[in-house]
């Protein structure tokens, strides 16, 4: 396995592209560490699946370069880098049987014969098809072949890194949580370096130690899904993880208060007074504001709520401004209340970029 280094990586799909500045990578300069569970994460169209393809080497960058470990790999192919992949869709062997296309990897490599049967074996277990191991790929549902493409691609134990683009869209949900414990069960017992691309949050918080948050042809973000959530560096994480996401408000600071909308909130100590006057972003989860009475906190407007069984979302409003709160579910909900913001859970954003959390 390798550490896999992306120096400062750029790339537009065409000449005229990049004359005219649409890249759809703009900047990334990352690493991702030997033996690290990845997820690549963001909305359609922001530069995941460019990413995974310039790291496999489908795809060399206008710019940059890609190392394994101290080597820089940026002009190799798949195979010279020996890399792992699996596909949004199947990419199997129809006429061989299950077992035969997930040795098939093995044997090309040479492994002993002895060795190709136990690991096999243990994959067909993994991935649910030992009853099917002898019947053809070609007879299989959709589903199952998807299971094979994973099989192959986990099978090899030898590769510098395996890269997964979407590889659970076509699997039923119920299998999709048993194979993503899989995955994870493999990742601790041989330490395979995984980078997973995927839109849904669930699925990345789940897989990953580490979520590699990406929008707009950059990465944002790297962090546990804990840093995520606790400390997001840009509002777009904040949106982007949680459900629903972090309110961001737009405010300007004056003295320790920030000043939305004509309310005062008060800001935990610490601030910078320095700051006073500056035009700035607050930010905070819905999880982290309550409901309180009339006349002890800053008083909003409720729309709507939403029962979502184990508690409600308050959907409100402040001022110009939309504010949602999570409260717990046997709480009653006044028809008019105040809002208040947990102390110490407050971030705030210049540009979108976190500059201090209070
Ligand atoms: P999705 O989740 O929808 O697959 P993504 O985050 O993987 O999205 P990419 O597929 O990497 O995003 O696309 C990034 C940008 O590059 C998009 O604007 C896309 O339209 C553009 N793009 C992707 N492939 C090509 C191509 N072959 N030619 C031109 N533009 C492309």
């Amino acid at each position: 396995m390798a550490r896999i280094r992306l120096d400062h990586i750029r790339h537009a799909y065409s000449p005229e592209l990049a004359k005219a500045g649409n890249y759809a990578l703009r900047e990334v300069d990352t690493a991702f560490e030997d033996g690290g569970a990845y997820a690549l994460l963001g909305p359609s169209g922001c530069g995941k699946t460019t990413l995974l393809n310039i790291i496999s080497g489908l795809l060399t960058p206008s710019d940059g370069h890609v190392r394994f470990d101290d080597r820089d790999v940026t002009m190799l192919t798949p195979e010279a880098r020996n890399i792992a992949q699996v596909f949004q869709f199947p990419v199997i062997y129809d006429t061989m049987t299950v077992r035969e296309n997930l040795a098939f990897p093995l044997k090309n490599r040479k492994v002993p014969k002895a060795e190709i049967a136990t690991r096999v074996d243990d994959m067909l277990r993994r991935i649910g098809l030992a009853a099917k191991a002898d019947r053809k790929a070609r007879g299989l549902t959709a589903d199952e072949k998807q299971k094979i493409s994973l099989g192959r691609g986990l099978v090899r134990s030898d590769v510098a890194a395996i890269l997964f683009d979407e590889p659970l869209t076509v699997i039923d949900p119920h299998m999709k949580w048993q194979l993503r414990s899989e995955l994870k069960q493999l990742h601790r017992e041989f330490q395979m370096t995984m980078v997973y691309v995927t839109h849904d949050q669930t699925e990345a918080l789940t897989f990953a130690d580490k979520v590699v948050v990406m929008y707009d042809g950059e990465v944002v973000q790297i962090g546990t899904p804990e840093e995520l959530f606790e400390r997001p560096q840009h509002t777009f994480v904040g949106y982007f993880i949680g459900s629903p996401g972090m309110n961001v408000l737009p405010c300007r600071l004056e003295g320790g208060e920030a000043l939305v909308s004509g309310e005062r909130i008060r800001l935990p100590a610490g601030l910078s007074p320095a700051r006073s006057g500056r035009q700035i972003e607050l930010g905070i989860r819905p999880e982290f504001v309550s409901l309180v009475p009339r006349g002890q906190g800053i008083p909003v407007t409720i729309e709507k709520v939403e029962d979502i069984g184990s508690e409600k979302i308050v959907r409100a409003r402040l001022g110009e401004h939309r504010l949602s709160a999570i409260v717990g579910e046997d709480r009653p909900i006044p028809a008019d209340a105040d809002v208040a913001f947990s102390d110490g859970r407050l971030n705030l954003y210049a540009d979108s970029w976190l500059v201090e959390r209070a």
